[in-house]
Protein backbone atom coordinates (compact mmCIF):
# COMPACT_ATOMS: atom_id res chain seq x y z
CA UNK A 1 0.00 0.00 0.00
CA UNK A 2 1.31 3.16 -1.40
CA UNK A 3 1.67 6.07 1.50
CA UNK A 4 0.94 10.11 0.78
CA UNK A 5 2.24 12.19 3.65
CA UNK A 6 1.22 15.71 4.41
CA UNK A 7 3.05 18.40 6.72
CA UNK A 8 2.03 21.52 7.88
CA UNK A 9 4.36 24.61 6.79
CA UNK A 10 3.32 27.02 9.20
CA UNK A 11 4.51 25.61 13.07
CA UNK A 12 6.28 22.81 11.93
CA UNK A 13 8.46 23.56 9.19
CA UNK A 14 8.65 26.84 9.60
CA UNK A 15 7.92 27.32 13.39
CA UNK A 16 7.40 30.97 13.38
CA UNK A 17 6.21 32.44 10.35
CA UNK A 18 2.97 33.50 10.12
CA UNK A 19 4.24 35.84 12.91
CA UNK A 20 7.19 36.91 11.49
CA UNK A 21 5.43 37.69 7.94
CA UNK A 22 3.98 40.48 9.84
CA UNK A 23 6.37 41.64 11.67
CA UNK A 24 8.30 43.30 7.51
CA UNK A 25 5.85 45.86 9.08
CA UNK A 26 5.71 47.06 12.39
CA UNK A 27 2.28 49.14 11.70
CA UNK A 28 0.93 46.14 11.04
CA UNK A 29 0.64 43.47 14.32
CA UNK A 30 -2.21 40.75 13.23
CA UNK A 31 -5.15 40.59 14.93
CA UNK A 32 -5.73 38.01 17.49
CA UNK A 33 -9.39 36.53 16.09
CA UNK A 34 -10.08 33.28 15.95
CA UNK A 35 -11.81 32.13 13.16
CA UNK A 36 -15.36 31.10 13.15
CA UNK A 37 -18.19 30.51 11.04
CA UNK A 38 -18.83 34.12 10.54
CA UNK A 39 -15.40 35.13 10.47
CA UNK A 40 -13.20 32.65 8.69
CA UNK A 41 -9.85 32.83 8.11
CA UNK A 42 -9.97 33.96 4.01
CA UNK A 43 -11.42 36.99 5.84
CA UNK A 44 -9.21 37.65 8.57
CA UNK A 45 -6.06 37.28 5.84
CA UNK A 46 -8.07 39.83 3.48
CA UNK A 47 -8.02 42.09 6.68
CA UNK A 48 -4.32 41.94 8.15
CA UNK A 49 -3.29 41.92 4.74
CA UNK A 50 -5.39 44.83 3.56
CA UNK A 51 -3.73 46.41 6.47
CA UNK A 52 -0.69 45.75 5.40
CA UNK A 53 0.30 48.68 3.64
CA UNK A 54 2.75 48.84 0.78
CA UNK A 55 5.94 46.25 0.15
CA UNK A 56 8.95 45.99 -1.71
CA UNK A 57 9.57 42.59 -3.56
CA UNK A 58 13.27 42.51 -2.70
CA UNK A 59 12.70 43.24 0.72
CA UNK A 60 9.67 40.51 0.68
CA UNK A 61 12.24 38.17 -0.95
CA UNK A 62 15.25 39.12 1.73
CA UNK A 63 12.91 38.86 4.84
CA UNK A 64 11.48 34.78 3.15
CA UNK A 65 15.22 33.93 2.79
CA UNK A 66 15.78 35.09 6.16
CA UNK A 67 13.32 32.70 7.47
CA UNK A 68 14.35 29.52 9.76
CA UNK A 69 13.29 25.70 9.24
CA UNK A 70 13.21 22.82 11.33
CA UNK A 71 16.04 21.37 9.23
CA UNK A 72 15.08 17.65 10.47
CA UNK A 73 12.58 18.37 7.26
CA UNK A 74 15.31 17.76 4.68
CA UNK A 75 16.37 14.76 6.53
CA UNK A 76 12.48 13.64 6.13
CA UNK A 77 12.23 14.48 2.64
CA UNK A 78 15.48 12.17 1.83
CA UNK A 79 13.44 9.40 3.75
CA UNK A 80 10.17 9.44 1.75
CA UNK A 81 12.10 9.81 -1.51
CA UNK A 82 14.04 6.47 -0.54
CA UNK A 83 10.89 4.93 0.80
CA UNK A 84 8.66 6.39 -2.14
CA UNK A 85 6.26 7.74 0.06
CA UNK A 86 5.04 11.10 -1.91
CA UNK A 87 5.44 14.32 0.23
CA UNK A 88 2.85 17.54 0.09
CA UNK A 89 3.38 20.55 2.16
CA UNK A 90 0.45 22.54 3.08
CA UNK A 91 0.10 25.97 4.09
CA UNK A 92 -2.62 28.76 5.50
CA UNK A 93 -0.38 30.96 4.08
CA UNK A 94 1.68 31.31 0.76
CA UNK A 95 2.43 28.65 -1.68
CA UNK A 96 5.15 31.79 -2.93
CA UNK A 97 6.45 32.22 0.51
CA UNK A 98 7.05 28.45 1.41
CA UNK A 99 8.51 27.38 -2.01
CA UNK A 100 10.91 30.01 -1.66
CA UNK A 101 12.24 29.32 1.74
CA UNK A 102 12.40 25.65 0.97
CA UNK A 103 14.64 26.68 -2.48
CA UNK A 104 16.53 28.51 0.09
CA UNK A 105 17.44 25.77 2.26
CA UNK A 106 17.66 24.06 -0.78
CA UNK A 107 14.89 21.40 -0.34
CA UNK A 108 13.31 20.52 -3.64
CA UNK A 109 11.15 17.48 -5.10
CA UNK A 110 7.97 18.80 -2.44
CA UNK A 111 4.62 19.66 -3.87
CA UNK A 112 3.43 22.73 -2.29
CA UNK A 113 0.03 23.61 -1.66
CA UNK A 114 -1.28 27.31 -0.25
CA UNK A 115 -2.86 30.70 -0.66
CA UNK A 116 -1.97 32.76 -3.73
CA UNK A 117 -0.15 36.05 -3.35
CA UNK A 118 -1.15 38.22 -6.20
CA UNK A 119 1.39 41.49 -6.20
CA UNK A 120 -0.39 44.40 -7.42
CA UNK A 121 2.63 46.97 -7.75
CA UNK A 122 3.31 46.88 -4.05
CA UNK A 123 0.20 45.89 -2.34
CA UNK A 124 -0.05 42.27 -1.69
CA UNK A 125 -3.69 40.67 -2.48
CA UNK A 126 -4.05 37.39 -0.73
CA UNK A 127 -6.24 34.73 -3.06
CA UNK A 128 -7.71 31.42 -1.81
CA UNK A 129 -8.16 28.79 -4.29
CA UNK A 130 -8.38 26.35 -1.50
CA UNK A 131 -10.80 28.14 0.43
CA UNK A 132 -13.79 24.96 1.40
CA UNK A 133 -16.84 27.17 2.58
CA UNK A 134 -17.48 24.37 5.77
CA UNK A 135 -14.38 24.94 7.15
CA UNK A 136 -13.87 28.75 8.56
CA UNK A 137 -10.38 27.59 10.18
CA UNK A 138 -8.48 26.88 6.91
CA UNK A 139 -8.09 29.47 4.48
CA UNK A 140 -6.50 26.45 2.59
CA UNK A 141 -8.02 23.51 3.61
CA UNK A 142 -5.83 20.86 3.80
CA UNK A 143 -8.31 18.40 4.15
CA UNK A 144 -9.60 18.95 0.86
CA UNK A 145 -6.14 19.09 -0.48
CA UNK A 146 -5.46 15.59 1.12
CA UNK A 147 -8.38 13.27 -0.03
CA UNK A 148 -8.14 15.06 -3.88
CA UNK A 149 -4.15 14.26 -3.53
CA UNK A 150 -5.08 10.59 -2.74
CA UNK A 151 -6.13 7.31 -4.22
CA UNK A 152 -8.73 5.06 -2.40
CA UNK A 153 -5.65 2.87 -1.84
CA UNK A 154 -3.84 4.87 -0.46
CA UNK A 155 -3.09 5.80 3.31
CA UNK A 156 -2.33 9.38 4.58
CA UNK A 157 -0.27 10.56 7.07
CA UNK A 158 -0.48 14.14 8.42
CA UNK A 159 1.80 16.36 10.55
CA UNK A 160 0.45 18.99 12.30
CA UNK A 161 0.73 21.40 15.58
CA UNK A 162 -1.93 23.81 15.94
CA UNK A 163 -5.71 24.47 15.94
CA UNK A 164 -5.86 24.64 11.81
CA UNK A 165 -4.53 21.13 12.19
CA UNK A 166 -7.93 19.62 13.52
CA UNK A 167 -9.54 19.58 10.24
CA UNK A 168 -6.70 17.86 8.07
CA UNK A 169 -6.10 15.42 11.25
CA UNK A 170 -9.25 13.81 11.31
CA UNK A 171 -9.16 12.36 7.70
CA UNK A 172 -5.85 11.28 8.18
CA UNK A 173 -4.93 7.71 8.96
CA UNK A 174 -1.40 8.25 10.65
CA UNK A 175 -1.98 11.55 12.78
CA UNK A 176 1.79 12.95 13.66
CA UNK A 177 0.91 15.38 16.82
CA UNK A 178 2.10 18.34 19.07
CA UNK A 179 1.49 21.34 20.85
CA UNK A 180 -2.49 22.45 20.46
CA UNK A 181 -3.13 19.46 17.98
CA UNK A 182 -2.09 16.92 20.47
CA UNK A 183 -3.89 18.44 23.44
CA UNK A 184 -6.91 17.91 20.68
CA UNK A 185 -6.41 14.45 19.44
CA UNK A 186 -6.72 13.55 23.23
CA UNK A 187 -9.74 15.23 23.81
CA UNK A 188 -11.11 13.99 20.98
CA UNK A 189 -9.91 10.45 21.42
CA UNK A 190 -7.90 10.25 17.91
CA UNK A 191 -4.72 8.15 17.81
CA UNK A 192 -1.13 10.28 17.12
CA UNK A 193 2.26 9.48 17.32
CA UNK A 194 3.95 12.44 19.25
CA UNK A 195 6.68 14.37 17.38
CA UNK A 196 9.07 17.04 19.02
CA UNK A 197 11.22 17.51 15.34
CA UNK A 198 10.50 15.83 11.78
CA UNK A 199 13.28 13.54 12.85
CA UNK A 200 11.09 11.85 14.95
CA UNK A 201 8.52 11.43 12.37
CA UNK A 202 11.21 10.15 9.76
CA UNK A 203 11.91 7.68 11.96
CA UNK A 204 8.89 6.63 12.50
CA UNK A 205 8.03 6.55 8.88
CA UNK A 206 10.59 4.16 8.22
CA UNK A 207 9.24 1.82 10.50
CA UNK A 208 5.41 2.21 9.11
CA UNK A 209 6.96 1.74 5.33
CA UNK A 210 8.57 -1.69 6.69
CA UNK A 211 5.40 -3.05 7.20
CA UNK A 212 3.49 -5.18 4.27
CA UNK A 213 0.19 -3.55 4.78
CA UNK A 214 -0.24 0.10 6.62
CA UNK A 215 -3.62 0.17 8.49
CA UNK A 216 -6.30 2.47 7.42
CA UNK A 217 -7.72 4.42 11.02
CA UNK A 218 -11.53 3.33 10.39
CA UNK A 219 -13.04 6.95 11.64
CA UNK A 220 -10.68 8.38 9.13
CA UNK A 221 -11.85 6.31 6.57
CA UNK A 222 -15.73 6.94 7.27
CA UNK A 223 -14.86 10.70 6.67
CA UNK A 224 -13.71 10.42 3.48
CA UNK A 225 -16.11 8.24 2.23
CA UNK A 226 -18.72 10.85 3.83
CA UNK A 227 -16.91 14.24 2.30
CA UNK A 228 -16.52 12.35 -1.29
CA UNK A 229 -20.63 11.09 -1.42
CA UNK A 230 -21.40 14.86 -0.20
CA UNK A 231 -19.58 15.93 -2.84
ZN1 LIG B 1 -10.24 22.59 6.35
Amino acid sequence: MSLNLFVRFEGVIAPNISQAFFSLRDNSIPDTLIPTEHHTASAIMKHQYGRFGPVSTSALTHFLDEQQIDVSFARLVEACRETGVSVTVVTNEFTYSAERILKAKRIRGVNIVGNHLMLNGDIVIPEFPHQNTDCPRCSCCARNIMLNGSSDQAAIAFVGAGSIDYCPASYADIVFARGELQTWCQQKNISYREFLTLDDVTVDLKRITQKRRIPKRREADHLRRAAFSAE
